[in-house]
């Protein structure tokens, strides 16, 4: 019989994997991709958020702060690039500079550092900034990774361990039994006493393989388009608009391999089926980002992709035992900052739920 079984190998199962397997040995991680990391975690703007930017007592605060600092060590541990380059919030009106001002107050009340510059101090640092912009809030902490090598290198790490991974293997149905679950897959069956559901943008079907459904995901996509390294960059940080009610907005992303990303939108959708991206999406971003950034080398776009967050109407992770159906975890609705919050929320579920479960049902057998 297996201790635990994680589902779905993105940032989010493959990071809750390695840290289980540093203190359990018969833990098995279930994709159905070839390699980790290829869904939500693979198209997504990739920064390690600086935690001024989530509503105050939300996981999404608690994780991304903590995540942010852990991250470079982290990163270190799993052998993964880390840059902290470092983001700018543009304001381009006196209206913008008012929502700087509490997220400056924000930032300090998190004691994250930051730093305020006028026009002519922003543009002395980066001379590409559109000249009209106001103000400027500095994130230096903020950082970029590449969370599918990310996934692979925890998985991997995980499996020197003494872990398990099974890769194109999809679970298809879990059955509750009085001591464990049963569990099938398109290549066997298994028995397991613990199930950590990290599925991504499917977390809220595999959930409903067990009980009655607590949460029910909804989808918004986010465009993007790649432009190729450029040297010297037009902005060695990242760029990010002041944040709106539907996100952070339209950025100029530098990223570990040398390439940029000006996206994401956000478009709320009923599937995630990846629709060819239309000119009039990307002809909108760009006109969003010069109003920000000049002189971005839009010649030199080589890819255009889509990434689709798995969102739950509380606008906050899901992070349960389910209510109904004890030793069944789920880590759902893990939209932005899922990638800043990865190797907190890993630790800490490992730490303060995983681990206590499985001790409780090895004591009920
Ligand atoms: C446009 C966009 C921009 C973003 N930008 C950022 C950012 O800059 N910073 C940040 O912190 N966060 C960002 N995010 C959020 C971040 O990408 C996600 O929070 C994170 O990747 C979610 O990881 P996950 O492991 O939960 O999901 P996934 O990466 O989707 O992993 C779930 C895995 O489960 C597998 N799976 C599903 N069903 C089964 C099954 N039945 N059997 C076996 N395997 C299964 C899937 O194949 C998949 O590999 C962004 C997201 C989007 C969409």
């Amino acid at each position: 019989m297996i201790d635990i079984i994680v589902i779905g190998a993105g940032i989010i199962g493959s990071t809750v994997f390695y840290e289980l397997t540093k203190q359990v040995k018969n833990v098995h991680l279930f994709e159905k991709n070839k390699e980790a990391g290829l869904e939500v975690s693979g198209h997504n703007s990739a920064i390690v958020h600086s935690g001024i930017d989530p509503h105050s007592n939300t996981l999404k605060a608690k994780y991304n702060l903590m995540g942010q600092a852990m991250y470079e060590d982290y990163a270190k541990e799993l052998e993964t690039p880390f840059k902290r380059v470092g983001a700018f919030v543009v304001a381009k009106d006196i209206e913008e500079c008012k929502h700087l001002d509490l997220l400056e107050e924000r930032a300090k009340q998190r004691q994250v550092h930051v730093v305020r510059y006028s026009n002519q101090e922003a543009l002395s640092l980066e001379p590409n900034l559109n000249p009209d912009i106001i103000s400027v809030l500095d994130m230096p902490t903020t950082a970029i990774i590449d969370p599918t090598h990310l996934s692979s290198q925890a998985v991997k790490k995980g499996v020197m361990n003494g872990g398990e991974a099974h890769f194109e293997e999809m679970i298809i149905s879990i059955e509750p039994k009085l001591q464990y679950f049963e569990v099938e897959t398109n290549k066997g069956t298994y028995q397991a006493k613990i199930i950590v559901n990290c599925a991504g943008l499917y977390a809220d079907k595999i959930e409903a393989l067990v009980g009655d459904a607590t949460f029910t995901l909804k989808y918004r996509k986010g465009e993007y388009i790649v432009l190729s390294p450029q040297n010297p960059p037009v902005s060695s940080r990242i760029i990010y608009p002041v944040p709106s009610l539907l996100g952070k907005g339209v950025l100029y992303v530098p990223t570990i391999s040398g390439r940029a990303l000006v996206g994401p939108n956000a478009v709320d959708v009923d599937d995630f089926n990846p629709h060819p991206i239309l000119d009039v999406s990307v002809e909108d971003m760009k006109s969003k980002m010069n109003q920000l950034l000049s002189n971005v080398p839009y010649e030199l776009e080589i890819d255009r992709f889509v990434g689709f967050r798995p969102r739950v109407d509380s606008d906050d992770f899901v992070i349960h035992e389910h209510p109904d159906v004890p030793y069944f975890f789920t880590l759902a609705g893990i939209e932005s900052p899922g990638i800043a919050s990865a190797p907190a929320i890993a630790k800490d579920i490992t730490n303060t739920m995983i681990l206590p479960g499985l001790t409780s049902r090895l004591q009920g057998l």
